[in-house]
């Protein structure tokens, strides 16, 4: 499901420029609304004041002004301290923060071309500026020196904890190195950069081309109408005639649950399986080998067994054996559980006589029939029972409120980036201000796909600022004067997205750098999955689960069905996510003198040996589409959302076990966890609130899958 964005330069470390831009920065003045911090309450952006033109020249100056504050950290004749080192940095970057928290926002949630173009534009320049950073040599010595004699200096923990994350930082980005390493490392960057653009870029070409097309209809015989004239408008886009369905970009096609012709599952299927594998110039598998390869041998130049260890140390699995051990152990109940529902896909195609062996390209077709035999859950019967601000205020809020006594009051004064955006005024137990919490939750073509928090303004109590925090989804928007009906997939999104806003809300740490959702994979979705739960927990369902019209509850038949199709297929589905998560990691194990790898062979092998060669159940992605590994930063890391599904239920287990919905247990996971961010090591963390390390017992339990 969707992420928490962190916001990687309102790190005060992650930024210092490189690139001051003279021109733009220039035109930048106190005509700018970004010039001086903002006066609309809790320092929120005057999105009522900012043009679009704006947000280049502030955030070209804000890099200039942290560069120079980054220098004068550096340059300090006095010897380096604590506060003139690590709390100066923390203290840097402020114009910077504030605009480009605000520019993230509104180009992912409001975009335009103007928007795009100085996206395009800012990347490279802002990807300098984080290097320049941690390349600085005399601002690494002054971090280093502090580092060398921290247990001398009598700091608190989380000021220990700062020097700590900030030194990693360094040493993680090169900063160690010697000077003809550092020049190498730079070399192999770039090469593993231009190789995902690379991968990127064939990929791109390779699902277009893999796009299934067909002049006669009756090769579609199973589809509705909608999905039919989908087809003929896709068609038409590329100017061919008939029908086209469009890859996407799991190895599973959507349209394959309802494709009756087998023939043509099979071919929209092959297609996708072999999308990137075709010899052509699209093919991936040159760019995956030799990436894989480089990044191992970086691994090594930085002093790391291989690029998963080397990724891994920051996280809180800390180690791929850590993480793989995690896998091994969910392998054979995947498996199992996957059997058992291929072996009830297979009866309903014998029972069809229909005379084959189940395939990968068969599975959604027959299992279409099978959840509609055992699970029909009509949507159109249950969503007028989700009207999506009831659902917010006496579900979303009501759970909270319960959960930590928190209050929410409508800001109508607060101006908004769009006008479907509202703002709400969290307030504390104590009756002060806590949050700002903004939703924009209607789709619109000039909106990223799917949902996300992010915040405008991380918290600290160092720069005095409360968290300004947003959830962005992309729920249908009913006509004028209609109800906002939402299914109950959504509802879960917007339980889960709140659960990072809390995350947010509740920092409560003296840092920037280590407050709110931590950079952490494997443990920043713990707490919006987390949150999840509480969408179907009685006293909280009940709550909101009301007809829009009649006020009435929702039938008992409706809510049981509901929390069985939760179950669903979650065999298959934890299968080829495992999959997945084990070819990536298998690719990340590789030592640096590992020969260069050739892919088939590779990934058939690392199936094998993981036991999850399972004809019925292909990887989600298999290595040659796999975008997530080879160019968008989950490498080593996508082994992360099965990890934070353990966390998640493994700690709803604990409320289970401690009276469910309280206060008492409210307020206890908020002061040992929502509110630590990354104050402490996370394991440690996680151990400290729960007792024990977590176990995939209660995840076995909640999905359904204890045999
Ligand atoms: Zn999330």
């Amino acid at each position: 499901m969707s992420h928490a964005k962190t916001l990687i330069v309102a790190a005060a470390i992650a930024a210092a420029g490189s690139a001051p831009c003279g021109a733009r920065a220039a035109e930048f003045g106190p005509q700018n609304p970004f010039y001086a911090p903002s006066t609309v309450p809790f320092h929120a952006p005057p999105f009522d004041r900012i043009k679009d033109e704006d947000y280049q020249p502030a955030i070209e100056a804000g890099m200039a002004q942290q560069l120079a504050e980054m220098e004068r950290i550096a340059n300090d004749v006095a010897p380096p301290t604590f506060a003139n080192t690590f709390v100066a940095m923390e203290r840097s970057g402020q114009l910077l923060n504030r605009a480009l928290a605000a520019f993230r926002c509104v180009s992912e949630a409001n975009t335009n071309p103007t928007l795009q173009s100085t996206k395009s534009a800012l990347a490279p320049k802002i990807a300098a500026h984080e290097d320049a950073i941690h390349l600085n040599k005399k601002l690494f010595e002054r971090v280093a020196a502090i580092h060398a004699r921290r247990e001398t200096l009598k700091l608190d923990a989380e000021s220990l904890r700062l020097v700590e994350v900030t030194y990693d930082d360094f040493v993680h980005a090169g900063a160690n190195l010697a000077d003809s390493d550092k020049t190498l490392l730079k070399k192999m960057n770039e090469e593993a950069s231009t190789l995902s653009n690379d991968f990127s870029t064939r990929l791109l070409d390779a699902t277009k081309n893999g796009a299934f097309s067909t002049a006669a209809a009756a090769e579609l015989a199973g589809m509705s109408e909608s999905q039919l004239s989908a087809a003929a408008e896709a068609a038409q886009r590329r100017q061919t005639a008939g029908y086209l369905i469009p890859l996407q970009n799991t190895t599973q096609q959507p349209a394959l649950a309802s494709l009756n012709v087998r023939a043509t599952r099979e071919a929209i299927f092959r297609n996708s399986l072999q999308r990137a594998e075709r010899g052509d110039a699209n093919d991936t598998r040159t760019d995956i080998a030799r990436l894989a390869q480089l990044r191992a041998q970086r691994a090594k130049l930085l002093g790391y067994p291989s690029h998963a260890a080397w990724k891994l140390e920051n996280q809180m699995a800390k180690t791929p054996q850590n993480a793989l051990q995690f896998m091994d152990a969910l392998v054979p109940v995947a498996t199992a559980k996957a059997a058992s529902e291929a072996a009830a896909i297979q009866a309903v195609i014998d029972a069809h006589k229909a005379g084959f062996a189940l395939q990968p390209w068969d599975w959604d077709f027959y299992g279409e029939q099978v959840r509609k035999a055992k699970y029909d859950l009509d949507d159109a019967e249950i969503k007028p029972y989700f009207e999506l601000f009831n659902v917010l205020e006496n579900g979303v809020f009501y759970a909270a409120n319960r959960l930590y006594g928190i209050g929410f009051k409508e800001r109508k004064d607060i101006p908004v980036y769009q006008s479907d955006v509202r703002v709400f005024e969290v307030i504390d137990i104590d009756g002060r201000p806590l949050a700002l919490f903004y939703c924009d939750y209607f789709k619109r073509d000039n909106k990223n796909g799917g949902a996300w928090m992010s915040s405008l303004q991380r918290p600290s109590k160092l720069l005095g600022n409360l968290p300004v925090i947003y959830n962005v989804a992309n729920l249908p928007k009913p006509a004028a004067g209609e109800p906002a009906l939402i299914s109950f997939a959504d509802v879960t999104t917007m339980f889960h997205e709140f659960g990072h806003a809390l995350h947010g809300m509740f920092a409560n740490t003296h840092y920037p750098t280590l407050s709110g959702t931590t950079p952490a994979r494997d443990f920043v979705e713990f707490p919006s999955q987390f949150n999840e739960h509480w969408a179907i927990y009685p006293a909280v369902f009940n709550h909101y689960a009301h007809h829009y019209k009649t006020g009435a509850s929702m039938p008992e038949a409706s809510v049981e069905k509901i929390k069985r199709a939760k179950n669903f297929n979650e065999g298959y589905k934890l299968t080829e996510l495992l999959a997945a998560a084990e070819l990536d990691m298998q690719w990340h194990v590789l030592a640096a003198d590992a020969p260069l790898q050739n892919p088939d062979e590779f990934e058939k092998q690392a199936l094998i040996k993981t036991h999850l060669d399972v004809k019925a159940v292909p990887p989600r992605y298999r290595s040659s589409y796999f975008s997530h590994i080879w160019d968008s930063g989950y490498s080593a890391g996508y082994y992360a959302y099965l990890w934070t599904e353990m966390l998640n239920d493994d700690a709803y287990q604990w409320f289970e076990d401690h009276g469910g919905l309280s206060r008492a247990n409210g307020d206890r996971f908020r002061r040992m966890i929502l509110s630590r961010g990354n104050t402490q090591d996370l394991e440690k963390t996680y151990e400290a609130w729960r007792g024990k390390p977590p176990t995939i017992d209660a995840m076995m339990k909640y999905r359904g899958l204890n045999p």
